[in-house]
């Protein structure tokens, strides 16, 4: 009998917390570490809403509240789906959970058996395939690819769907890509999903990156679509929008009260509540005029830095970055740097235990870390299946532009260090990653 049980090793992980530990080591060497490699705003919770949660706390609301959300919180996520996307949402069909990642195991617990099969986005939000392999499922990745801008059409969904397909999952604004689905886009998916998947199958519609977008584009739902809000469950929060990372405030709006009822359960089963102090500042952001100044604010220097550093990086040779549209990061093919500084033919050359565990991208990854002190994402580390032969990295813009421009300028400087690449796989930092 094992000690961890079997389905334990099915579980993956978000490398962009693991990487956390070889930072750290850069930087117990002194290093000045750039971390390209955070998913978060570099900009703090409002001080509008710091205040509503520590007056509630002032006034004794701390006890445990509704496992679903207290409902002025439930009612104020209503309304502004209702506004924001045309349709009518209840609160009893709203679940408030501890951020916007919860919801992706709920779905994957609550819809998925064993063997049906789950179409994700890939690269996508790495989380996705860990629940799917974690419930068994058979995991279906979209392929997204640079030549189409990182979009996809209904043709391509079409493709995979089957039989025994049974959640669809949707990332708009997408991380890692930053790509967004049109209004037309997501229409043709949405007839799609009418005509061709079961009644009982279901779309999981992350939108935690909602509010961030670009060009004056506007959020497009698939859930505004004829049909769609009673087939799908829509997941955001107030991470990323609203810098609020690390109050842990999610939420999903199920298809049905019963559905909602099975999610309120695996709260109750988990952790309880969210707490309610944090909650009524989570109506507030909705509420309260004052958000929507500090969300333009922060969107609009995300877009300063985009329009800074696609450029920047694309006069990189070896580099070719696309624009997103929305989210905060850039995500550029570095296939040229690789070839440049031997990083495929290191990679063919390292054992193939270290070889499984790697790739070229993640090669370039770590010789960026410790010896230039650039952390970023390996396009691996946002889905595993079917990542092969592409070689990118995530870097977010959730940075100052003086943190950004310095990024470029070691990225720029290490794209042509053939000979610190070579030193690097043969060192003990080399020999400890990839030995
Ligand atoms: N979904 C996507 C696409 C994300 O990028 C993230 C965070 O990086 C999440 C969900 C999780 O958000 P939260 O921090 O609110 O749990």
């Amino acid at each position: 009998m094992p000690l961890i049980a079997r389905r334990m090793s099915h579980l993956g992980t978000e490398n962009a917390f693991k990487l956390g530990d070889d930072i750290q080591q850069c930087v117990d060497r002194g290093m000045d570490v750039i971390r390209f490699n955070l998913g978060a705003p570099d900009f703090r919770s409002a001080p509008h809403l710091n205040r509503v949660a520590t007056e509630a706390l002032d006034a004794g609301r701390s006890g445990y509240c509704d496992p679903a959300g207290i409902l002025p919180f439930r009612q104020a996520i209503a309304d502004h789906v209702g506004r924001t996307r045309g349709v009518d949402v209840t609160p009893e069909r709203v679940v408030v959970t501890p951020g916007a990642k919860p919801p992706i195991g709920y779905t994957l617990q609550t819809y998925v058996d064993e063997g049906d099969e789950v179409i994700y986005p890939s690269p996508g939000f790495p989380i996705y395939e860990s629940w799917v392999r974690f419930v068994g499922a058979v995991p279906v990745p979209l392929p997204l690819s640079a030549d189409r801008n990182f979009a996809f059409t209904a043709d391509d969904l079409a493709a995979l769907v089957t039989e025994r397909t049974k959640l669809i999952i949707l990332c708009s604004p997408s991380n890692p890509t930053g790509g967004v689905l049109s209004r037309d886009e997501l229409a043709g998916i949405a007839e799609l999903v009418r005509d061709r998947c079961r009644p009982d199958a279901r779309v999981y519609s992350d939108e935690i990156y909602e509010q961030i977008l670009f060009d004056g584009l506007e959020h497009e739902s698939i859930v505004s679509h004829p049909g769609m809000s009673g087939r799908t469950v829509l997941a955001s929060g107030h991470s990323k929008g609203f810098a609020m990372t690390g109050w842990r405030l999610g939420w999903a709006v199920l298809p049905t009260e019963e559905e909602a009822a099975i999610f309120k359960r695996i709260n109750i089963n988990i952790m309880s509540c969210v707490p309610p102090f944090l909650q009524e500042a989570g109506a507030a952001a909705y509420e309260d005029p004052a958000s929507a100044v500090e969300v333009r604010t922060m969107v609009a220097a995300f877009e300063r830095r985009r329009d800074w550093i696609v450029p920047a990086l694309n006069e990189i040779p070896g580099v070719r970055c696309r624009t997103p549209k929305g989210a905060f990061y850039v995500f550029p093919d570095v296939s040229g740097v690789c070839e440049r500084l031997g990083v495929f033919k290191a990679c063919e050359k390292i054992h193939k235990s270290a070889r499984d565990r790697t790739t070229p991208a993640g090669m370039l990854q770590m010789f960026l870390l410790y010896r230039y002190g650039v952390a970023s994402m390996d396009r691996a580390s946002f889905g595993r299946i079917g990542a092969e032969g592409q070689h990118f990295l995530r870097l977010s813009i959730a940075n100052g532009m003086d943190d950004i421009r310095r990024g470029v300028g070691r990225i720029e400087a290490a794209a042509e260090d053939t000979r610190g690449f070579a030193e690097f796989v043969r060192s003990d930092d080399g020999r400890a990653l990839f030995g």
